[in-house]
This record gives C-alpha cells, sequence and structure tokens, in this order.
C-alpha cells in the first residue's frame, strides 16, 4: 500500500510515524511545500521571537523514519480517478491512501501599503527570523489582530523592551473566549505596557514621503498610529486552493467524519488545522480548530486509520485543548469556548492569579478557560469528552477537589 501525506509539519509528521507505528511497510511518501523537514510553531512567537530559543531548537524529531520526503514542493492538484496527486513540478504521485494535512497561512492585509518594507505576517520558521531581525532595530511595534498570535507577538516585543501598540476592532482581545474574560486579557496587556486601541480597523499603512519603509497606519475611525514595524495578526487562510476541482467536500476545511475520512472519498483522511470534524460538545457539528494538540492527535488518528478499512477506523473524541503564553501567564482553553455564551468562574486562587471558568451555552458547559492553574487541566479533559450542565460539573469537581487537594482554591 503506498501512503501519501501531503503537509510535512506537525499533523503530517504524526501521521506518518503513527503508520509506521502501526505497522505500515510499504511506501510512504510525505510532499511539504516549505523546504524543511517538520518543525512545530508555537515557539515562534514566543522563546524563538524572545531569543530564548534558536531556530533549531523548533525542529520535529523525526526519528528512523523510513519515508520518501519531498520537500520544497507544493501540490498543486488532486485527482481522485487516477488517485494521483499533481506536483508544482509537473510530477505526480499515485496514491493508495492520502492524507491532507495542508494547514493554514497567514492571512495578509491587502490593503493600501500593505507591500511597504517592516510589514509582517507570522506562520513560518522565516516569517519569525525576520521579525525577530526586526524587532532588534523596532522601536514601536504596531501589532494589527489582537488574536491568540497578536497578543503573543506583543507579550515578546514587550520584554523585549519594544513600543506595542494593538488593534482590533473587536471590543477585546481573544474574541473566542467571551467578553467577560476579555477584559482580563486587555488589562493583562495594559498593564504590561501595550496600548491598546480596541474598535477601529486598520485601513492603510504609509511610509513617509519618499521611503518604502513602513512610518505608521490610518485607522477606520480616522486616527494614526506611529510605527515603524508592523505584524498583520489577521488569523489564518486555509491552504485547500489545490483541491478546488477535486470534488472533496470543503466547509472550508475539509470535511471528515470522526474518524478524519473525507466525507466523500473513504481513500482520504485529512488531519490537523485543514480537517473540520463533528465535535461532541459542539452538539455534533463540524468544527476546525488550530491547536497544536489536535494536529498532533488527529495526524497519529489519521497515520492508524489510513491503514484500515473504512468500517474499522476508530473516531477522534478528545476534546480541543489549546495554550497561549503570554507575560507570565499560561492561558489554556478545552473544548469550543467560541459557542459559549457566558463565562462563570469555577476555581480562584486567594491572591486572583489562578482561575478556571467555565463557557456555557445554556444549561451546558461547552469549554473551559485555565490561567496558571495547568495541573487542574487534565481532569477538565476528562470531564468534558461531551457537554454537561455546569451544575452537574460543578458537583463533580467538588468531589475532586477533596481528594485531589487542588492547587487552585475553590470558588467561595
Ligand atoms: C506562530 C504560531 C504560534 C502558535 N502557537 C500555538 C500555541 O501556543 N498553542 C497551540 O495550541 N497552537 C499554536 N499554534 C497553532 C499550531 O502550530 C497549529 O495548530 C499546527 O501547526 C497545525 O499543524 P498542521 O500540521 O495541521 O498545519 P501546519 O503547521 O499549517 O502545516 C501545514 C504544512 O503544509 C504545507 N503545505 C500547504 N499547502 C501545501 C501544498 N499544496 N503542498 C504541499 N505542502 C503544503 C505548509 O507549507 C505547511 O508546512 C501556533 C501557530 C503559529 C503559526
Amino acid at each position: 500500500m503506498r501512503l501519501v501525506i501531503v503537509g510535512a509539519s506537525l499533523s503530517g509528521l504524526r501521521a506518518a510515524q503513527a503508520a509506521r507505528r502501526a505497522g505500515h511497510e510499504g511506501e510512504l511518501i510525505v510532499i511539504g511545500a516549505e523546504p524543511h523537514l517538520p518543525y512545530t510553531r508555537p515557539p515562534l512567537s514566543k522563546e524563538l521571537l524572545q531569543g530564548k530559543q534558536e531556530i533549531e531548537d523548533s525542529a520535529l524529531p523525526v526519528d528512523e523514519l523510513d519515508v520518501q520526503w519531498r520537500l520544497g514542493t507544493e501540490a498543486t492538484g488532486l485527482d481522485r480517478t487516477r488517485r494521483r496527486v499533481r506536483l508544482q513540478d509537473g510530477g505526480e504521485e499515485h496514491y493508495d491512501r492520502l492524507i491532507i494535512a495542508t494547514g493554514c497561512r497567514a492571512r495578509r492585509f491587502d490593503g493600501p501599503g500593505a507591500h511597504l518594507d517592516g510589514v509582517h505576517t507570522l506562520r513560518t520558521l522565516e516569517d519569525a527570523v525576520a521579525l525577530r531581525a526586526a524587532l532588534a532595530s523596532t522601536r514601536r511595534l504596531l501589532v494589527v489582530g489582537a488574536g491568540f498570535i497578536g497578543c503573543e507577538v506583543a507579550a515578546s516585543a514587550r520584554s523585549l523592551g519594544v513600543e506595542v501598540t494593538m488593534v482590533d476592532i473587536a471590543s477585546h482581545p481573544l474574541v473566542p473566549f467571551g467578553p467577560a474574560l476579555g477584559k482580563r486579557w486587555a488589562q493583562m496587556h495594559r498593564d504590561h505596557g501595550v496600548e491598546l486601541r480596541l474598535g477601529p480597523g486598520l485601513e492603510a499603512l504609509y511610509g513617509d514621503t519618499g521611503s518604502e519603509r513602513v512610518a505608521g497606519a490610518r485607522l477606520s475611525d480616522g486616527t494614526s498610529v506611529e510605527a515603524d514595524t508592523v505584524l498583520i495578526a489577521l488569523g489564518a487562510t486555509l491552504n485547500t486552493e489545490w483541491l478546488t476541482g477535486s470534488g472533496l467536500e470543503l466547509d472550508p476545511g475539509v470535511a471528515c467524519d470522526p474518524t478524519l475520512t473525507s466525507t466523500r472519498d473513504p481513500e482520504i483522511l485529512a488531519a490537523g488545522d485543514i480537517a473540520s470534524v463533528p465535535a461532541a460538545l459542539a452538539g455534533g457539528a463540524r468544527v476546525r480548530v488550530e491547536h497544536w494538540t489536535t494536529a498532533a492527535e488527529h495526524g497519529q488518528l489519521a497515520g492508524r486509520n489510513a491503514l484500515v478499512a473504512h468500517d474499522e477506523r476508530t473516531a477522534h473524541t478528545a476534546p480541543p485543548y489549546f495554550w497561549t503564553d503570554q507575560y507570565d501567564a499560561k492561558i489554556q482553553a478545552l473544548g469550543c469556548p467560541a459557542l459559549a455564551e457566558h463565562s462563570e468562574l469555577l476555581e480562584l486562587s486567594p491572591d486572583g492569579g489562578r482561575f478556571v471558568a467555565a463557557c456555557v451555552q445554556g444549561r451546558l458547559v461547552v469549554g473551559v478557560v485555565a490561567v496558571n492553574a495547568a495541573r487542574r487541566l487534565a481532569w477538565y479533559r476528562r470531564a468534558l469528552q461531551t457537554p454537561r450542565p455546569l451544575t452537574e460539573l460543578k458537583e463533580a469537581l467538588a468531589q475532586e477537589d477533596a481528594t485531589l487537594g487542588s492547587p487552585v482554591g475553590a470558588m467561595p
């Protein structure tokens, strides 16, 4: 059996490793658009940017994997009838089973001034190296977009002593966690010296007359922000163009059943940021998450599932899990906080620095957000395989606290 994986990053690598571990002895081909062997992205906005890690530290170990790597090669098309992946160089790869793991790329600003020097996005190793070099001589950084990457870069830049302005059309940073928690994140950034401009959007970037270097930005409320470096952190665009015309269901990720099998083709599976998979916490609706742990889990499962017939495949059931590090806060989230109508504190440390909040939809807890309460997360992850009434979760929590002796005091 010839197994082809398109996408040589986290989920693609985990799929290849899992397939070999599960006994796949046939050909294993991994096609990757980037010239590198797989590396991990979380440090790119944190340790690498702060100078605490070097480029080689982000490499993911590839073990003694017997893989034919096709790196620096983009897949440009998929012919399902002939089971061929078309390549940029005009070649083709035949597959018996295919795993799609092509993830996302950074969304770009396409308004005036987007082409100026000093305007960055952050997704790849090259992006991180370029931004790190730029920050070394930056006086004021403008971060456009207060999502996870924008907030992490703002925090990293502050640790380097760079002045930071962060703008977002939303009323608070980290929108998926809702407004109540959003106020805390806003305060956290202000406490660390970030100037937040919430509400107006970016209209245009401009340079000084006769210069190709960015000097600032004009916002939709008519105000301006001076900046000699700009990070556009407006989210991600899915790498699905190569699947256009393939007949796969794209919604817009690759629509899959719970076993990560394409809804249109049992020989094709998807994993990681690109996969759109039914989630119990979303009432069975398909969700796509851009989280490291989910990408790793998807990869492992897709690699195993690709080796067996569709009716022998197992489902992905673990709730989504995500972490982000900003200043001295480790923020972790489980489930689907973006679906919640409100959040409610479940646990709070006496000094208020550590807490766990439930993200609630109707009576049901659909997600949990924790700050500096890492040891509590394993319990919540087990407890939240499916949506649970808030009252039931609180009762179960009370019992766990008594037996485990939680590091975080229960809410009075
Ligand atoms: C700066 C940064 C920080 C992050 N920090 C965190 C964090 O703290 N916590 C967390 O949970 N998550 C974090 N993430 C998210 C996490 O890294 C992603 O969820 C994870 O990388 C997804 O892995 P993937 O393999 O699905 O996709 P990707 O990592 O996007 O990899 C897809 C690969 O496919 C390649 N590709 C695309 N199109 C083609 C094609 N047509 N042909 C061949 N190859 C192709 C791409 O070049 C890429 O190498 C962060 C992401 C970034 C960018």
